[in-house]
């Protein structure tokens, strides 16, 4: 699975994708993410160069009908999809792989975010592209040229869609075969719950004792099967 992520912001992704499990999945190629900053595609009036030889590169104007806040321009986003899209074909292509493309542009006003929908997608895709709005939004054209699909990771509005992305990676990347440990892969298909204890038996906290559930120190499977489920983690 191969993550597209077209972003004003490709930074944002360095640390969280640096760490633990994703960190482990991108080293040992059974995911790839890769950044489009809608910013390097910015031409015409506004790109500017100074007279020091510095140059500004303009994403965002006015909204039309007014309001506060600006609006992400159509064409530096249309052009980092499009350059997603053509490294897709070449790199597939020149593999003899098969190919299968998603296009998700995140709104607080799309399609409500779940675990299903990860599973979904991470079976019947092997390219994802995810758009990040910024400021007011993306010009709503984007979403409409490229028959994107909107999302929304819940009923909040963030500052920028990178948090989503980030979301929708970690979620779809524990979907794929061998992202998770075998251990944990296998705890996927157990029952568990949501409720989880370590060593040890007993927590000593400001003079109270704690105890761990009795009935996950019995070693009688099935009883603990009992009490952990009423259903499978997700
Ligand atoms: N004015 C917009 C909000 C823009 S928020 C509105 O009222 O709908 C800026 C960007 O952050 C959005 O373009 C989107 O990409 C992202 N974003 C914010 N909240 C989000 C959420 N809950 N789910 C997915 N993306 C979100």
């Amino acid at each position: 699975m191969t993550f597209h992520v077209v972003t004003l912001f490709p930074e944002m992704f360095d640390s969280y994708l640096g760490e633990s499990i994703l960190a482990r999945a991108i080293k040992e190629k059974k995911i790839k993410v890769s950044f489009y900053n809608p910013r390097m595609y910015v031409t015409g009036k506004y790109k500017k160069v100074w007279p020091d030889g510095n140059v500004s590169r303009i994403v965002d104007d006015r909204p039309y009908g007014g309001g506060p806040g600006m609006v992400l321009r159509a064409e530096p986003v249309l052009k980092a999809v499009e350059s997603a899209l053509k490294k897709i074909k070449i790199q597939r292509e020149k593999r003899k792989e098969k190919y299968e493309i998603k296009i998700i542009n995140f709104s607080p006003s799309g399609k409500k975010f779940a675990t299903d929908y990860a599973k979904k997608t991470a079976k019947k895709y092997t390219d994802v592209i995810l758009i990040c709005g910024r400021y007011e939004g993306i010009d709503s054209r984007v979403a409409k040229i490229l028959r994107a699909e909107d999302i929304s990771i819940g009923d909040y509005v963030l500052t920028g869609g990178e948090v989503p992305a980030m979301v929708l990676i970690d979620s779809m990347s524990r979907q794929i075969e061998g992202v998770l440990g075998k251990f944990e892969s296998l705890e996927e298909e157990r029952v568990s719950s949501s409720e989880f204890y370590t060593r040890p038996e007993v927590l000593e906290y400001k003079g109270k004792k704690h105890r761990v559930p009795k009935v996950l120190l019995s070693g009688d499977h099935k009883k603990i099967d009992a009490w952990k489920g009423k259903g499978k983690q997700a």
